[in-house]
């Protein structure tokens, strides 16, 4: 159907909207609510009028997930009433479903721009779409046109922003919107899919973060006494961060500094100025921190560094301290036990407090396996998923939930038949655990007798208890950058040492390799780089910056021999491209070496096979190293081209597929046959499946995160390689076009009762 063409770019005759015109606006809507008798359609009409634009509409959430446009000034007076529309349909609509507004110069260029023709908004082309939000959930849309194509300036977005903010409140308190809170589905199961965090099983009690809050007062006559609240609540949220850190003794050195890079974090970047200056424009202070609280999420939300948006959380932990101090959150409860906490986002100090209330679990919707949330959760031994988007939403308070941080699902509201399964899973579950805990103690051997070293991936000093807990033969990759990443700062040499010196004198003795820093790719420092180059996991990272910049290279490794003194020591470094490269950082370290006394009683120097140029050096690399690792996860995505990061190349390529098991066991030869180390330290080496097969063809030593020693070692105890061996040279022989063997090999592997 043809459509009348909007007017395009054309310069707006009117006069930019100002502050000054935000402040006099809010001050015109107080004295409008103060009064009894105001309607929406005044609102629509004042606001249009105030910030001069064509159109000013609002939406609100009917049962059915339905929008219903409720009052307009612009559209069509009879569409009002009658326009319904589904959430997830058109612009209004996704704006609804995502929470996020949509700041469109021309709407009619968008994809899903559905105009009703009954409302006369074809003839608009400027968009503005704010969702209308309270406590986490959608109440409606406020939406702004303007006929001519442009972009809506931040401060109109600002103001737009206050407007649904005051919206919310007040149609929540008309009871003039039947919320999602009162749909049919609410009491239906639910399951969402999600990635562990940090493993385990658990049913209990929902509690949804931040659900419940008081009614926001928005809008504030006394811009002074508000900065003075402010200023208040700073100091306040501060003291209560401070008391946490100070009580979080118990918990470990590691998890202290975390909190404290945090605490750096959540106070830096200027947004309480940003808040300073919305209660500046006539806002209250919780409302000013609220507003600049959401637009900084929707902000950090797009970023694609996945480090960065683990900041997001960080700050999301501060803002909610401040609006408890402000009296806009309604604090915590004393007590959570038995309680699942779920949240779109979550800071480690939240996390912690939730802890020492007694949750039993965590669902977060933005998490990251590398997040500091998830370093928390794992230290903590407390089940955590990243559940994917929808479940927060979905969730009452109260609601019987099961989270699953083996398998990753997060079910709600499960029904009999559902809760039982999950009972008996956990039943199995606890089963197996009392069954692995006897492998604690015993060497890693196949039942034909072969003995293998397995050996933990770690990268904080924190993760060390696993050792005892694992009973494994020390740390096969000490991933030094983790300690950097999550202090968002390098440390100093002193610190550094410290640091090493820890992590040696609890392995006791037992071997650690320590990689130099692999910084660069998805491990970015702030501020380290703030180009965006398109490969960066082929980019200038690891030990490419550790050769540009050698000083830092060479701090590192003198922190290394100092902190190790007395003891082994044994450097590991990553990405490896030529053997050239393996030699200058060796230099580097024998020269730093030759200045520290007293050092390490010896030194042994490897590198990480992840690059796959280095597998045609191999006579030269192996006449220099010490020993060689095989990090299977780099590896695989530069062998096969695919991205370790892409969820879509997932699975795609297997390291258990033919040429990926012939190039291991060709290494594993070499290596033996020069006497060189070998072993293999990706995610792969954890997997038990993937581990027997590793040691059929030569593999005798594996790293592996603290969790998968006891499960592979129980796999290892159950095979005989004698009877794998064949089986794997014919599915080899069978799947030499490249496809993957797992199937076939989990299928034997069934069949002859290992626990894989
Ligand atoms: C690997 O690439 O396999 C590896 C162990 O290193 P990282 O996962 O830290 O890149
Ligand atoms: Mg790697």
């Amino acid at each position: 159907m043809p459509r009348p063409a909007p007017p395009r770019n054309t310069v707006s005759p009117q006069r930019p909207y100002r502050r000054a015109a935000a402040r006099s606006l809010f001050a015109r809507l107080r004295e409008i609510l103060a009064t009894s008798s105001w309607s929406l359609a005044e609102l629509t009409r004042l606001i249009a009028v105030e910030m001069r634009v064509d159109v000013c509409s609002i939406y609100v959430v009917r049962p059915g997930e339905i929008l219903e446009l409720v009052a307009s000034h612009g559209l069509r007076p009879e569409s009002i009433g009658a326009t319904r529309l589904r959430i997830g349909e058109g612009i209004v609509g996704i704006v609804a479903a995502s929470g996020e507004t949509m700041n469109l110069a021309d709407a009619h260029q968008h994809p899903d721009f559905a105009p009703r023709p009954s409302t006369g908004e074809e003839q608009f082309a400027a968009m503005l779409a704010v969702p209308i939000r309270r406590a986490g959930q959608t109440l409606g849309v406020i939406a702004l046109q303007d006929r001519a194509a442009r972009r809506f300036a931040p401060i109109e977005g600002e103001a737009v922003s206050t407007l649904a903010m005051l919206l919310a409140e007040t149609l929540a308190g008309l009871g003039a919107v039947q919320s999602a809170s009162r749909s049919l589905g609410d009491a239906l199961p639910r399951r969402y899919a999600g990635h562990p965090l940090a493993p385990g099983i658990v049913r209990g009690t929902a509690l949804p973060l931040g659900r419940n809050v008081r009614p926001l007062r928005v809008l504030a006559d006394d811009p002074v006494a508000e900065g003075t609240r402010l200023d208040r609540a700073v100091v306040e949220a501060e003291a209560s961060l401070n008391d946490l850190i100070a009580e979080t003794l118990t918990t470990g050195e590691a998890s202290r500094e975390i909190l404290e890079a945090y605490r750096a974090i959540a106070q830096s970047g200027g947004w309480l100025e940003r808040v300073r200056a919305a209660i500046s424009e006539g806002l209250s202070a919780e409302a000013a921190v609220d507003q600049v609280g959401a637009a900084l999420r929707s902000r950090m939300r797009r970023l694609a560094d996945p480090y960065l948006r683990e900041r997001l959380a960080d700050i999301e932990d501060m803002i909610e301290r401040m609006l408890v101090a402000l009296g806009a959150g309604l604090g915590k409860p004393d007590r959570a036990e038995g309680m699942v906490l779920i949240a779109r986002r979550l800071g480690p100090a939240e996390l912690l407090d939730w802890h020492r209330r007694g949750i039993v679990g965590v669902a977060i919707e933005e998490a990251s396996a590398s997040g500091h949330a998830a370093i928390l959760a794992r230290a903590l031994e407390l089940p955590a998923l990243a559940v994917e988007a929808g479940a927060f939403e979905a969730t009452r308070e109260g609601d019987d939930v099961l989270l699953d941080a083996e398998l990753g699902t997060f079910v709600l509201r499960p029904d009999r038949e559902l809760a039982a399964a999950y009972e008996r899973a956990l039943a199995v579950r606890n089963d197996r655990i009392s069954e692995l805990a006897a492998y604690r103690d015993r060497p890693a051997e196949t039942r034909d007798g072969t003995r293998l070293s397995l050996m933990l991936n770690v990268g904080l000093a924190l993760e060390l208890d696993q050792l005892e807990r694992t009973g494994s033969e020390g740390i096969g990759l000490y991933r030094t950058e983790i300690t950097a990443l999550a202090s968002g700062r390098q440390s100093g040499i002193a610190e550094q040492a410290a640091e090493y010196r820890q992590v040696v004198e609890r392995a006791g003795g037992r071997r650690v390799i320590f990689r130099t820093l692999d910084l660069g790719a998805d491990k970015m420092l702030r501020g380290e780089s703030d180009d965006v180059v398109e490969n960066p996991a082929m980019g200038w990272r690891s030990l490419r910056v550790g050769l540009d910049r050698p000083a830092v290279l060479r701090r590192q490794l003198r922190a290394l021999l100092t902190g190790t003194a007395g003891y082994p020591l044994s450097v590991m470094f990553p990405m490896v491209a030529t053997v050239a490269e393996f030699r200058a950082a060796r230099d580097l370290l024998e020269a730093e070496a030759g200045r520290t006394v007293p050092g390490p009683t010896s030194i042994e120097v490897g590198a990480m096979l992840e690059v796959p140029a280095l597998l045609f050096q191999l006579p030269g690399l192996l006449a220099e190293a010490d020993f060689i690792s095989v990090g299977t996860n780099d590896l695989m995505q530069f062998l096969f081209a695919a991205d370790r990061g892409a969820p879509r190349l997932a699975g795609r390529y297997d390291v258990l597929s033919a040429p990926v098991l012939e190039l291991l066991e060709g290494l594993a030869a070499a290596c033996a046959e020069e006497d060189v180390g070998f072993s293999v330290c990706g995610e792969a080496a954890g997997q038990p499946l993937d581990a027997l097969a590793f040691a059929a063809i030569g593999v005798r030593t594996l790293s592996m995160s603290g969790a998968s020693i006891l499960p592979v070692k129980a796999a290892l105890a159950s095979v005989d390689l004698n009877e794998l061996r064949p089986v794997l040279r014919e599915l080899r022989r069978a799947g030499a076009a490249g496809i993957s063997l797992r199937e076939p090999l989990a299928a034997w592997a069934r069949e002859h009762d290992l626990p894989i």
